[in-house]
């Protein structure tokens, strides 16, 4: 299941849509599933990573999930896929991601606390959140 946000500038009428949650029908998949995946677009840096601890482990679970982000720094929005992979209990891989904007290191955000971000058109502080989507699977 995933929610999609609808933020909308006041000012000069931008609006930006974002994704969290699970986009696939299977979230929880193998390591072979989510590398030949057509849906699933993998950065080319998380493919290596996942290649390679598959080398080495053999019971890899690969959960992929898009997350919002509302940057601390320039405080913009946006979404991006998670790839998690773990050993059993054990995390050893969590994608990393920078701001496309101003580059500082993004930290997960909660976004159903989020009431406004700056909007990336006009750099106003009125981008606001007007709707939330349930999304079925
Ligand atoms: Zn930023
Ligand atoms: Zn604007």
């Amino acid at each position: 299941m995933a929610h999609s946000y609808l933020f909308n500038c006041r000012r000069c009428k931008h609006s930006q849509q974002l994704y969290e949650g699970w986009r696939f029908m299977e979230h929880d998949q193998t390591v072979e599933s989510v590398l030949n995946s057509t849906q699933i677009k993998l950065h080319y840096k998380t493919r290596e990573k996942i290649t390679s601890l598959a080398k080495t482990h053999h019971q890899l679970q690969v959960k992929t999930e898009y997350k919002i982000y509302r940057c601390q720094t320039c405080l913009q929005l946006s979404d991006k896929l998670v790839v998690t992979v773990w050993n059993g209990e054990q995390r050893l891989h969590q994608t990393q991601f920078k701001c496309a904007n101003c580059r500082a290191r993004l930290k997960h955000t909660n976004i159903h606390r989020v009431k406004f971000a700056i909007c990336p058109k006009c750099k106003s502080k009125q981008f606001e959140k007007s709707k939330v989507l349930m999304l079925w699977n």
